[in-house]
């Protein structure tokens, strides 16, 4: 896309953001009533719908994705150590996942990282990183199912690339493909907002289920995971954790899958 045409976009999503923002300053505050709150979801699902539609507009293609993950975890893997799967035989799960992924062309992989951390991650084009300490951590087939069902999930929704999408349109200048995994390398390791992590939750029990799998599986690996939130301490675990976060707590994660169908 060219520079006007993008600068005319983000003109016109300024505005609008602008807009929203003081509607929902003057309605939403100080109190968000019952009614009130409704408007506010609207609102926000509104902004959704416009921001996918801006990043459809810039959408990199599949094979794009796949080149920006493969050059990512040259660099990621330099940091790592990789072993043997051990305890699940992750490769039969993965296949079993993989039956019902909706982005065929994604070339999804994931390697297994000797390191206590209790901890599972993806970045863009499928590549997803399980830590030994996640596999020692979790007993049942159902549970490490949801965990590679929830990392595949947050690229089956896009959310590792729509970032690197992000950086890129807030740059001034076209970046060149080198740039873009270098902007994707700096952000791997923030943590997703809370709506994606919910969005990658519901996928990956929905993708688990279609696969043969449990529910009881994502249940009880936030269950446990709510031990350990209290031992470990948010401030104790590394820079990239999926899973140990503030926000969305495992609690909060639990209850939400238990009420899903
Ligand atoms: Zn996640």
């Amino acid at each position: 896309m060219n520079n006007q045409m993008k600068d005319k976009i983000s003109g016109l999503f300024s505005s609008l953001f602008t807009g929203i923002f003081i509607f929902l300053f003057f309605t939403v505050t100080p109190e968000i009533k019952a009614q009130d709150e409704d408007i506010v979801k609207d609102l926000l699902k509104t902004v959704d719908i416009l921001n996918e539609t801006l990043l459809d507009m810039t959408a990199l293609t599949d094979d794009q994705e796949n080149a920006i993950g493969e050059e990512m975890d040259k660099q990621i893997s330099q940091d790592l150590r990789f072993t043997n799967e051990r305890k699940f035989d992750l490769k039969s799960i993965f296949k079993k996942l993989m039956k019902y992924v909706e982005r065929k062309s994604i070339n999804y992989n994931y390697k297994v990282v000797q390191t206590d951390e209790v901890n599972a991650y993806a970045i863009s084009g499928g590549y997803m990183y399980v830590n030994t300490g996640i596999l020692d951590f979790l007993d049942d087939e159902n549970e490490i199912a949801f965990v590679l069902a929830h990392e595949i999930s947050h690229n089956e929704k896009k959310h590792c690339i729509k970032r690197v999408q992000y950086a890129a349109l807030a740059t001034s200048v076209d970046p060149s493909f080198g740039e873009i995994v270098q902007m994707a390398y700096n952000m791997y390791s923030l943590p997703f907002s809370k709506y994606d992590e919910f969005e990658a939750d519901d996928n990956g029990v929905f993708l688990m289920q279609k696969a043969g799998y449990d529910k009881s599986g994502a249940v009880s690996f936030f269950e446990k995971l709510e031990e350990l939130e209290k031992e470990y301490g948010i401030d104790q675990r590394d820079a990239v954790n999926d899973f140990i976060s503030s926000h969305p707590t495992a609690k909060e994660r639990r209850e939400r899958i238990l009420k899903m169908d």
